[in-house]
């Protein structure tokens, strides 16, 4: 099959251009060079992807030395895995030299030969994934396609390519569920067995390679639709035995995403995954994936004020008071908790649930208009005086006491220490 024609209709006329001088320059070292995996699987499906892989059939890096020279492009080798990157303007282009793998035992990291195309191909984690198209004069545009992926593609299937797939690498098990849920896709019927027998190599797989997979399964559109699909498989509990996928993270996933400003989605969605845990199980958790420092304290924070709420509830408080109760926290954990708290009008958390929101939309962006400059020149010191003032008149403004510059003034200034206050003393002549 050639999809050459395809090929020009589809990638942006910059990218065409530089895929060909490269396989030009690669056809003079007497090299082979072919557009392989997602870029394949999506052209047939019609969805944009620039993020372009090239096998090359020879040497990647070398080829990809002399492609640099020749062009903007910024060069990264790897000389041991016999990858470069190619880093342009707006894009960039990953080149690997194909490839042999073979696994010593489950989850290690495989020992990599040169090879064939094919090989390269089989090496790779489903049918869909391991199809190339040909880049060179001779064949350009011909489809390489040795596993039936354009068949599965057809078929909306998610295919290994041989039994020992998802225990050589357990993360092809997390990638597999993404791809399914992503396109809407099934598993076929022996990969979905393989799988299900080969979920406890999960175990064999380093936390930060499973972390990095919850990351990509966090940038879906959906995310909630693949973790629900892994508590099906059983494939959560394997990561660690308390996490869920039901109806309840669905549900808070989407209020997420619906955010006017999700900025920090990914650690919001790790937060909320965390909500229901014990602080023995967040514990687990965070050792088990390896995560970072910074969303360690998000995560215990959205624990800490979870176990706080309730105190919330019982009186009025003064938006300052909510603004120094909650300050101590990470946005973030504050945001997951205002998601988790978002019940039905009557629930008991609503109050709280204000709060939280008030806080996020408001409170956190307060900020008087004076600064300490102005106030020295109001005659307040600098040190513990100054500070006093400072805290007392952001308070003044959390709570609607003062809004104007000259509101800030008149409140500084009747904060001076009393002596300070009045005229000094006329001095004796
Ligand atoms: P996406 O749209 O998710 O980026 P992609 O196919 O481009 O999809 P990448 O993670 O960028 O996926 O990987 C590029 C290719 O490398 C895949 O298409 C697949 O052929 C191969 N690959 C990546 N990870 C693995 C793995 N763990 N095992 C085998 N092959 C893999
Ligand atoms: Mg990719």
């Amino acid at each position: 099959m050639n999809l050459a024609r395809q090929i020009e209709q589809y990638l942006p006329q910059q990218l065409l251009e530089l895929v060909k001088d490269i396989s030009g320059q690669a056809a003079k070292q007497g090299q082979r060079v072919y557009l392989v995996g997602g870029v394949v699987r999506d052209l047939f499906l019609g969805y944009p992807n620039f993020d372009l892989d090239l096998v090359v059939e020879g040497d990647a890096v070398k080829l990809a030395q002399q492609v640099a020279e020749t062009s903007q492009a910024k060069l990264l080798a790897h000389h041991r895995f016999g990858t470069a990157n190619l880093r342009y303007e707006n894009f960039t282009l990953d080149l690997a030299t194909a490839r042999k793998e073979t696994y010593a035992r489950p989850g290690a990291l495989p020992a990599v030969t040169p090879g064939t195309l094919k090989d390269d191909l089989i090496r790779r984690d489903f049918s869909i994934n391991a199809m190339a198209i040909s880049l060179a004069s001779n064949d350009y545009g011909e489809l390489v396609d040795p596993y039936q992926g354009k068949g599965d593609l057809e078929h909306r299937l998610i295919r290994i390519l041989h039994p020992k797939s998802f225990s050589d690498d357990a993360t092809r098990i997390l990638r597999g569920v993404r791809y399914e849920q992503r396109f809407g896709f099934e598993f076929e019927a022996q990969t979905t067995q393989l799988l299900k027998r080969d979920i406890p190599t999960l175990d064999t797989i380093s936390g930060d390679r499973i972390r990095h997979e919850l990351e990509l399964v966090f940038k879906e559109k959906q995310p909630e639709l693949a973790i629900k699909r892994l508590a099906e498989l059983g494939v959560l509990p394997r990561i660690s035995s308390s996490l869920k996928g039901d109806g309840w993270i669905a549900e808070k996933f989407d209020k997420a995403r619906h955010l006017k400003k999700p900025t920090q989605l990914p650690s919001l969605y790790f937060c909320l995954l965390a909500y229901p845990f014990s602080e023995r199980e967040i514990e687990q958790f965070l050792a088990r994936l390896n995560i970072s420092a910074k969303l360690s304290r998000a995560m215990h924070d959205t624990l800490r004020l979870k176990a706080r709420l309730p105190l919330l509830d019982t009186s009025p408080l003064k938006p300052s008071e909510i603004y120094y109760l909650l300050r101590e926290y990470e946005p973030v954990a504050i945001q997951a908790n205002a998601i988790a708290s978002d019940e039905k009008e009557g629930t008991s958390s609503l109050i709280a649930h204000r709060y939280l929101q008030l806080f996020l939309i408001k409170l956190r962006y307060v900020r008087i208009s004076l600064n300490g400059e102005e106030l020295k020149r109001l005659g307040i010191s600098a040190g513990p005086a100054m500070g006093h003032v400072l805290q007392t008149l952001h308070k003044a403004k959390l709570d609607g006491e003062v809004s104007t510059r000259e509101d800030e003034k008149k409140l500084a200034l009747s904060l001076k220490a009393p002596d300070l206050n009045t005229d000094p003393e006329p001095s004796r002549e």
